[in-house]
């Protein structure tokens, strides 16, 4: 999976899912229209956006954009960028970005973590990972559990 992504300001809460489902992609929530097709044509990247006339002047300058309508629930909005992107479940790596920044993660190892997260954290699990450049660690919590049912649904 190579392909890049661009993702405009109103979606983000599907940038942060495609990002969870470990799909590169670029988003800033205060970008204007020229610089996001800017960045795509620079990036080659597709866009994806939530403005019908962005996508219109996407193609015209033969960006492949691909065009959410901002009401669709978030399940059915990712499964039409993923069949869009001809992306199945096997070719995700869920779980592998930071969903605030998109960098990849690396994993960390629970004994260089004492007393940075809340024992109880490091008691109950066994896998973390960091994100060098937001500083943060990642491991699958209670929250984790809310994800792979919306995952499930998904994938249904
Ligand atoms: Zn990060």
């Amino acid at each position: 999976m190579t392909e890049k992504i661009v993702v405009d300001g109103m979606l983000g809460n599907i940038a942060k899912w495609l990002r969870l489902l470990g799909i590169d992609v670029h988003y800033e929530r205060n970008m204007d229209d020229d610089k996001l097709l800017e960045l795509a044509l620079k990036e080659n990247a597709i866009l994806i956006t939530g403005d019908e006339e962005l996508s219109y002047k996407a193609f015209r300058r033969r960006i492949k954009a691909i065009y959410i309508r901002s009401k669709l629930p978030k399940a059915i909005a990712i499964k039409q960028i993923l069949a869009e992107l001809n992306l199945k479940k096997d070719d995700l790596k869920i779980g592998s970005r930071c969903i605030a920044c998109n960098n990849l993660l690396k994993p960390i190892k629970k004994e260089t973590l004492i007393g940075k997260i809340p024992d109880k954290v490091l008691e109950f699990n066994h896998e973390f990972w960091y994100c060098e450049r937001c500083d943060k660690i990642y491991w699958y919590g209670s929250h984790w559990r809310n994800i792979e049912k919306e995952l499930k649904v998904l994938f249904s």
